[in-house]
C-alpha cells in the first residue's frame, strides 16, 4: 500500500465529491487530470497549469521511458523536479500505448467504437509495432527503432524511478473491435500482470489496480472482483468502452459497485463534457483526456452552451473568418485571464499567421473551462443538484 487517502466528503444518488491526499497535495474530486504525455501539458507552463488552478497532472511512461529515459530522470531529482511541477503526479503503465501502436493502430480505432451514421472510419495507420505474450509488450521504440520489452515487473520499476505520487500496473488495453474470446484471454494476462506489479512494488507511491474485460458485462464484473480482491490503492477502469454511449454506462454500471466504496475510481482515458456527466453521475472520480489541449491546437476553443452551435454544442472554430473582426473574448461567460485580456480576432489572426501564442493562449482557456466544469460539478454534488447542472449544461 502506498501514500493516498481518499474521504467522500457528499453524495448526490451515485455520485460523490471527494478529498484525495497524495504524498504531493490534496485534490478535490470528481478532478479531470490534465495531461502531460512527455512530462508537459503541451503549450503550457506549470505556472500556468498553478493559476488555472491544475492540481495534477498525468504523465506518459511509455514515451518517458524512450525519452529522457527513467534513469536520466531519477538522476535529476525524479519527475516533480525534472519537470518544474511540485503538485501531485500520475505516471500510466504504458500499457495503452500499445494498444494504441498494436491494435489500435491495426483496427484504426480509439476506447470507443461508433460506427453510426456520420462515423467516418479512419485508415487503418499501417501495421502494428506491438507484440505482447504473456510476458509483456514488445515493441520499437518510435525514437530510434529499437526492440523493448516493458513487462509488468519492467513497468512498476519504471514508474518507481519516474517518482510519481500514484502509478498503475501493466494492462493490455483491448480494442472495441476484439472478439470475446481474445478479450476473455487478454483478461487472464492483465490479472497476472496486476498481481506480478502490486508484489513487486516497493515504495510508498500509491498503486492502481485496472479493470478490464472489454464491453462484456461477465468478463467487466470478473475483472473487478478479482482487481478489487488485490490490496491496491484505487481503481481504474481501462481498456475498450465497447461500440456506443450505451456500452460505455453499462460498463460502469457493472464495474463500480464491484469496486470498493473507500477508494477512488478513474475513468481512464475520456473526458468530454458529456462522458464527464455521464461517469460522474455513475460514480467516477478521476478523469484524464488530451481533449481540450488537442483541440486548442487545432484551432478549437471550448465554450459554454448555449453559444456553441447545435453540432458543436462546447466548442468554436476560432480560425474561422467568422471571428476576424469579433471584438468579443473565446467565451463571454469565462473568467480566465485569456478571456479577460484577448479578443477572437487576435486568436484568430494568431492562428492565420501560425503564431505560437495562439496554441498558448486556447489551450490555457480551454482547460480553465474543463476544470471550472469540475468546480460546478463538485458544488452542484455537494448540494445535490447534480441533475440540475447537468441540465443546463446538455440540454
Ligand atoms: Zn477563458
Amino acid at each position: 500500500m502506498g501514500f493516498l487517502k481518499f474521504q467522500v466528503k457528499s453524495k448526490d444518488n451515485k455520485a460523490r465529491t471527494g478529498h484525495l491526499k497524495l504524498k504531493h497535495g490534496i485534490i478535490e474530486t470528481p478532478s479531470l487530470i490534465p495531461v502531460a504525455t512527455k512530462a508537459t501539458v503541451k503549450a503550457l507552463t506549470p505556472e500556468d497549469l498553478n493559476e488555472l488552478g491544475a492540481e495534477i497532472l498525468i504523465c506518459n511512461t511509455y514515451h518517458l521511458m524512450l525519452q529522457p529515459n527513467a534513469d536520466i530522470i531519477s538522476k535529476l531529482g525524479g519527475l516533480h523536479k525534472f519537470m518544474n511541477w511540485d503538485k501531485p503526479l500520475v505516471t500510466d503503465s504504458g500499457g495503452f500505448q500499445a494498444f494504441s501502436l498494436g491494435l489500435g493502430k491495426e483496427h484504426a480505432v480509439g476506447k470507443m467504437y461508433f460506427p453510426g451514421e456520420n462515423y467516418k472510419k479512419s485508415k487503418p495507420q499501417g501495421k502494428s509495432i506491438a507484440k505482447i505474450n504473456d510476458k509483456g509488450i514488445y515493441f520499437r521504440s518510435i525514437y530510434d527503432n529499437s526492440r523493448k520489452l516493458l513487462s509488468p515487473e519492467k513497468s512498476i520499476e519504471i514508474q518507481e524511478k519516474l517518482g510519481a505520487d500514484m502509478i498503475l500496473v501493466l494492462d493490455e488495453c483491448t480494442s472495441p473491435l476484439s472478439d470475446k474470446e481474445y478479450t476473455e484471454k487478454s483478461l487472464e494476462r492483465t490479472h497476472n500482470w496486476a498481481k506480478k506489479g502490486i508484489e513487486i512494488h516497493n515504495t510508498d507511491q500509491a498503486i492502481v489496480g485496472i479493470v478490464q474485460g472489454g464491453h462484456w458485462e461477465d468478463l467487466r464484473k470478473r475483472s473487478a472482483e478479482y482487481i478489487n480482491s488485490l490490496d491496491f490503492d484505487s481503481y481504474a477502469i481501462g481498456g475498450s468502452l465497447g461500440k456506443s454511449k450505451k456500452d460505455m454506462h453499462n460498463v460502469l454500471e457493472w464495474v463500480i459497485p464491484l469496486l470498493s466504496e473507500n477508494k477512488p475510481r478513474h475513468l481512464l482515458g475520456i473526458g468530454v463534457v458529456e462522458d464527464i456527466f455521464a461517469s460522474v453521475e455513475r460514480g467516477v472520480d478521476l478523469f484524464d483526456c488530451v481533449s481540450p489541449t488537442r483541440i486548442a491546437r487545432s484551432g478549437f476553443s471550448h465554450i459554454r452552451p448555449p453559444l456553441g452551435t447545435k453540432k458543436n454544442k462546447f466548442r468554436m472554430k476560432i480560425s474561422s473568418i467568422t471571428y476576424r473582426t469579433d471584438k468579443k473574448p473565446l467565451d463571454p461567460n469565462c473568467k480566465c485571464k485569456v478571456c479577460r485580456n484577448y479578443t477572437r480576432a487576435y486568436i484568430n489572426h494568431l492562428f492565420k499567421t501560425n503564431e505560437l501564442l495562439g496554441y498558448n493562449l486556447i489551450s490555457f482557456h480551454n482547460l480553465f473551462f474543463m476544470l471550472e466544469l469540475m468546480r460546478e460539478i463538485r458544488q452542484s454534488i455537494d448540494e445535490c443538484s447534480l441533475q440540475k447542472l447537468k441540465i443546463k449544461w446538455l440540454g
